[in-house]
């Protein structure tokens, strides 16, 4: 079967033809891929700045933003089926016996540091053909999210920071635990910072709560992302643009979603900050920046105005479930903005473009079923 792989000792990313894999566990599945996401990760895994193959292999299999159809059960699975569509999750268990994260199915708090990630730490991915996995990392996808739901894992980054935001909203003391979720956030403020997908799809889930929502971009609208942005009543504010809008926000964002990682840009973003607000990082930033970063201000205003500085990872199960939803809630409310995001379709041996050059887009995505690669249109950026 084919498979991109990463060999980080001759730095090479190649197209590699592999043995197919067989179940060895009564409680693993067999998949066909169907759809692998390419995200700014996988292109720092191409440039050896980050990644790590499994023990005691030499190369690593990329991808971990997946979709794939079950074509094989093993004898203990009871949950799943032959045709399902399944999103895999992206962090596993570390081994420690006293690590609790872990043993208690929350690897994405894991406190030793040893959990692996499947395509990018310790653990292959799923830019291959067909996948073998444990049943219980799958999560089951409806089947008519067969054209976005290559989306799911990067809005489990959205679900889970805003699960973890109203966790810590409760600790106001005007939070109401007995109303809904949106009746608490209602006249939110929050300003996400970056148009890639992660930062796009958090202003889709935040709008759909109900946030009144700023999206900060480098480049001026208008272009595909700013309609995107505009399409879901959310508004679009560049580094060119007045500082009109800018002035407007600062002092008063209750939540800032950062998806740009950059160290730089997010802490300057903190000044917008206003009181009693949340600051959640969720980009991983490689690690070359010095920073000019006036870090009295920051920690004057986080301590007069009680603001929490957040990082999260993804994801949980439970955030899986909750992206699974919100994808099918925010494709039933913008159709065409969901499906703008999926700039384009690409056969396997597209991963040069896709990985090693910067390609354009906002979600470049690898098909691996190419006969619905010749049977599905092959891009939808005209779609708004
Ligand atoms: C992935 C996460 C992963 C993180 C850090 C992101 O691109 O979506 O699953 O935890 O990188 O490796």
């Amino acid at each position: 079967m084919k498979a991109i792989e990463v060999f980080p000792a001759t730095r090479e990313v190649k197209l590699t033809d592999r043995a197919e894999p067989t179940l060895t566990e009564p409680t693993q599945v067999k998949l066909r891929m169907l759809d692998v996401g390419v995200c700014g990760t996988d292109k720092e895994i191409c440039s050896f700045e980050y990644g790590t193959p499994p023990d005691g292999s030499a190369s690593l299999i990329l991808g971990h933003e997946s979709l794939g159809e079950v074509i094989e059960v093993g004898a203990a699975v009871d949950d799943l089926k032959v045709g399902d569509l399944v999103v895999a999750m992206v962090r596993r268990p570390c081994s420690h016996p006293d690590c609790l994260p872990c043993r208690t199915g929350h690897q994405d708090f894991c406190v030793t540091g040893d959990y692996t990630e499947s395509g990018i730490k310790g653990r292959h991915g799923f830019m291959a053909e067909l996948v073998v996995d444990e049943a219980r990392y799958l999560n089951v996808v409806p089947p008519e999210l067969r054209e976005s739901a290559v989306l799911v894992e990067p809005l489990t980054i959205a679900a889970k920071a805003l699960a973890q935001t109203v966790k810590i909203m409760r600790r106001l003391p005007w939070f109401d635990p007995d109303q809904p979720r949106e009746s608490n956030l209602a006249s939110y403020r929050a300003l996400v910072l970056g148009t890639g997908a992660v930062g796009l799809l958090g202003a889709m889930v935040l709008r759909n709560i109900g946030f009144e929502t700023y999206v900060y971009a480098r480049t001026p609208a208008p272009n595909p992302k700013s309609q995107v942005v505009e399409a879901i009543g959310a508004t679009y504010v560049s580094a060119q643009d007045t500082s009109q809008q800018f002035a407007h926000l600062v002092g008063s964002v209750d939540f800032v979603y950062e998806a740009v990682g950059s160290s730089q840009l997010a802490f300057r973003a903190m000044k917008m900050l206003g009181p009693n607000s949340i600051f959640v990082f969720t980009g991983v930033p490689a690690l070359n920046a010095s920073s000019d970063v006036d870090t009295d201000a920051i920690m004057r205003d986080a301590v007069l105005k009680n603001q929490v500085i957040l990082g999260t990872v993804n994801a949980g199960q439970a955030e899986y479930h909750a992206a699974i939803r919100a994808l099918a809630s925010i494709s039933r409310r913008w159709p065409a903005a969901v499906q703008a995001l999926i700039s384009g379709r690409y056969p396997p041996d597209a991963y040069r473009d896709l990985l090693l050059q910067s390609a354009s887009g906002i979600k470049n995505v690898l098909s691996l079923d190419t006969m619905h690669l010749r049977t599905s249109q092959p891009t939808v950026a005209a779609a708004l």
